[in-house]
């Protein structure tokens, strides 16, 4: 079977998110997902996709990871507690 990605090398790794199955270059070791579910990780927990980005440190995150602040907003949990003093 062929990578879902490039269509050229042999895929030898499963993305634990979308499932495609991807050689060894659109793969990332570390996060076990592919290349393109990468680019849409959220960048605070990494585990799922983002949907949204904050809008103080513009970082792309999750719905668990964000707070919606205005019809079009979110802030991220980290920029929350800096802002609110770490109360819950
Ligand atoms: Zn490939
Ligand atoms: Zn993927
Ligand atoms: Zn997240
Ligand atoms: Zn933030």
């Amino acid at each position: 079977m062929s990578c879902e990605i490039c269509g050229l090398k042999q895929a030898e790794y499963t993305c634990r998110i979308c499932g495609r199955r991807v050689c060894s270059e659109d793969y990332d070791y570390e996060e076990r997902v592919c290349l393109v579910c990468k680019h849409t990780l959220c960048q605070i927990c990494r585990r799922q996709l983002s949907i949204a980005t904050c809008k103080y440190c513009r970082r792309a995150a999750c719905e668990d990871c964000l707070i919606q602040v205005s019809l079009h907003e979110y802030v991220c949990v980290e920029c929350y507690r800096r802002i609110h003093g770490g109360r819950e």
